[in-house]
């Protein structure tokens, strides 16, 4: 009995201690993966997929798109429709550009790429009884093609002030004229520090959030919802397709966690992206139009948490490859 109970015991002592040898050994990097795969939950699953399990720079700097030709309109074209009281979706199936009315005009964050500018942004407004001419500001997330290519265009016709990070000003200024919606001039440059831009009466909070690109930028604004007025978290840069570089993770993840901290000061309860397959936005604008039931939330609105999760996710995700490189 004595031996047999010994037997267990030891038999006991080696379970605990395989457990404990496999939590040691386990590589740091895998943790991270686990708990970003434990914060994105099943609300923020697709962000989880692109940037913890395949990220676009698994192999090194993932190459340029070839020149582009215009893709076929029945594959990115998309509605406009108003989302919020004061917040309208100008976006293509797969890019989103918004505009935010104030009692001063109109803010556009993002502006697709040049073949969308027009029937989105400009059609898009006139459609849903807002004047383009009454385009305030222009906010940029970060100088890619697929967000910043109508910004020279709304800038020219309509006088819009384009607001964009000092890093992507500066490789922005550097494209030929010929370059594809030409070439904004430079209007307000953020530096690391962000700034508050005020329209009438509304501010957003714009917030250097360096990864994506150098210069990306990110934003808390509000929306109204009937009588209640919710934050968002706007998230300017997700995909890791930028040189694969310790630094370059390093420099993402603590921008991941700034924006954590300041869309949780804010008590934000919804985010959003540029890219509709980060946000569902394709699916949630539409949504938006279908009435409620009393009480039913706005299909943006998820909540605290679930915001404070996205940013922990993007988090851990560069500090899991940051640590891979080791
Ligand atoms: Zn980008």
């Amino acid at each position: 009995m004595q031996s047999r109970l010994r037997t267990t015991v030891t038999l006991l002592a080696l379970c605990v201690a395989n457990i404990h040898i496999k939590t040691t050994l386990a590589a740091p990097a895998d943790e991270l993966v686990l708990a970003a795969k434990g914060a994105a939950g099943s609300d923020h699953a697709g962000t989880f997929l692109r940037i913890c399990v395949a990220p676009d720079n698994l192999n090194g700097t993932p190459r340029p798109p070839p020149a582009r030709a215009v893709p076929d309109r029945a594959s990115w074209y998309a509605h406009p429709y108003k989302v919020f009281d004061n917040l309208y979706f100008l976006g293509t199936q797969i890019h989103s550009a918004w505009a935010i009315t104030t009692s001063a005009g109109i803010i556009i964050v993002d502006t697709l790429f040049d073949y969308a500018v027009e029937p989105e942004i400009v059609d898009g407004l006139s459609a849903l009884g807002l004047a383009p001419k009454d385009i305030k500001y222009v906010l940029i997330s970060h100088a890619h093609g697929d967000h910043d290519q109508g910004a020279a265009m709304l800038q020219s016709r309509y006088g819009a002030k384009v607001v964009m990070g000092a890093a992507d000003w500066e490789t922005t200024l550097q494209r030929p004229a010929s370059a594809p919606g030409g070439v904004p001039k430079r209007d307000i440059a953020v530096g690391p520090e962000g700034l508050k831009i005020t329209l009438g009466d509304t501010t957003v909070d714009v917030i250097a959030t360096p990864g994506h690109t150098p210069g990306t930028l990110s934003y808390l604004f509000p929306v109204k919802d009937g009588n209640r007025t919710l934050t968002v978290a706007y998230s300017g840069g997700t995909a890791f397709n930028f040189p694969r570089v310790a630094e370059n993770f390093a420099i993402y993840r603590d921008s991941a966690s700034k924006m954590a901290a300041a869309a949780r000061a804010a008590g934000a309860s919804i985010v959003m992206s540029n890219h509709t397959e980060f946000d569902r936005a394709w699916d949630r604008v539409r949504i938006a139009q279908l009435p409620r039931a009393a009480g039913e939330k706005h299909p943006y609105e998820i909540g605290i948490d679930s915001v404070q999760r996205y940013f922990e996710m993007m988090r851990d995700c560069a500090e899991a490859q940051r640590l891979s490189m080791n």
